[in-house]
């Protein structure tokens, strides 16, 4: 049950401490306060936790302050769309870049950090095209324990330096631990705050439900949590809650297809027809990743790279966010050298995205003309 409170309500009117002194007594259920402070108005949203079928909407509406009670049986309950709450607006903005269902970025960039000066060329290579995401990978978790798991905390302070000097403002970075978020919180300081980051939850995290508590707890970073690769959509998308449950809803699904070898001759089945799927069940941003999915520099014979076509797919499908690797030398790369793109290939890339891009558009408008 989500108790919707009036605008603005503030915490310390006496309205509000009675209000939170009936919730205490409450046998059974538990509570989280979320507060979205907005340019004009303050919302608060109320969760009730735990056994909440006893209650009555009526009687929960009742209580002081409170404008609406919706009764969410459905799952994904704060980040699902439901009837009653259909209405509500879920883009947010991070550093200046609005994220929503409406909302189009690309995040070209390192699967791994492996050197200061691969870092320059790429950002140099972004800044050159106008982009201002990108992603960088310092925490890689990794099949082989012997292989290169990135340099970590190590990295972060030139990263994040470099995204100042060419203007990045958000860089979508997964985090293993976390610990990793005080260390990369601690960078972000030490540098002078230079730029901004998306926490990635990989698809090998989807379920480790403690970190996600974790990071569903902070409100400093948004989230990028990816797909499971060999679940359900559905439990996918309950990992996905399990941030929202915890206060961060500044969440953003990744589709990155799934493991099995059904999808040969792609490293994963390429899972993108399910953009419309998760736009339509969830209010969340849907992001893509070519990369992962595809896991080679395979071209068609149209002289397309297999990456850009799925990316093609997935963005007419109404995708908001791709993540893609880059590197300036794929062959010296560290960690997936084998799927990532060239830097001369950035240009094409980003037209190639436009277009698709402009095509869902005309799509979206072509249904709507003729309702
Ligand atoms: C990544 O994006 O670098 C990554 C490891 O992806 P995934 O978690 O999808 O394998
Ligand atoms: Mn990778």
């Amino acid at each position: 049950m989500i108790l919707v409170l009036s605008p603005n309500t503030q915490e310390e009117s006496p309205a509000y401490q009675e209000l939170i002194s009936r919730l205490d007594r409450l046998s059974g259920i538990q509570y989280r306060v979320h507060r979205v402070a907005g340019a004009e108005v303050t919302l608060t949203e109320i969760y009730l936790i735990g056994t909440t079928a006893g209650l009555s909407a009526d009687v929960v509406g009742q209580l002081p302050c409170v404008e609406k009670v919706v009764r969410v049986s459905e799952p994904y309950r704060i980040l699902g769309r439901h009837k009653e709450n259909d209405v509500r607006t879920w883009s947010f903005t991070y550093n200046g870049i609005r994220f929503g269902q409406d909302t189009f970025h690309v995040f070209a960039g390192l699967c791994a950090v492996d050197s200061r000066e691969s870092v320059e060329a790429m950002m140099r290579a972004l800044a050159e095209q106008g982009q201002v995401c990108t992603r960088m990978g310092a925490y890689k978790p990794r099949t082989n324990p012997y292989a290169f798991q990135g340099h970590g905390k190590n990295c972060l302070p030139y990263v994040f330096e470099l995204a100042g000097k060419y203007g990045i403002k958000v860089i979508a970075m997964e985090i293993t631990h976390e610990s990793h978020i005080a260390e990369i919180e601690e960078a972000l300081k030490q540098t002078g705050n230079p730029t901004g980051v998306m926490l990635q939850i990989g698809t090998r995290n989807t379920q480790n439900f403690e970190l996600l508590k974790f990071v569903g707890r902070q409100h400093t970073f948004p989230v990028l949590i990816k797909r499971g690769f060999g679940i359900t959509l559905d439990e996918s998308l309950n990992a996905a809650e399990y941030l929202a449950s915890e206060g961060n809803r500044n969440v953003i699904f990744c589709l990155r297809g799934m493991k099995t070898n059904m999808g040969d001759p792609h490293r994963n089945f390429v899972d993108f027809s399910h953009v419309p799927s998760v736009k339509r069940l969830t209010h969340m941003p849907v992001c893509i990743d070519p990369s992962h999915s595809v896991g080679t520099r395979a071209v068609s014979p149209d002289g397309i790279l297999d990456v850009f076509h799925v990316a093609a797919q997935g963005i007419i499908a109404g995708a908001n966010m791709v993540l893609v690797d880059f590197h300036p030398f794929p062959e010296k790369a560290l960690v997936d050298g084998p799927q990532a793109l060239r830097l001369n290939e950035l240009k094409p890339f980003l037209n190639d995205c436009a277009i698709a891009r402009e095509a869902y558009l005309k799509r979206v408008a072509n249904m709507n003309a003729s309702k």
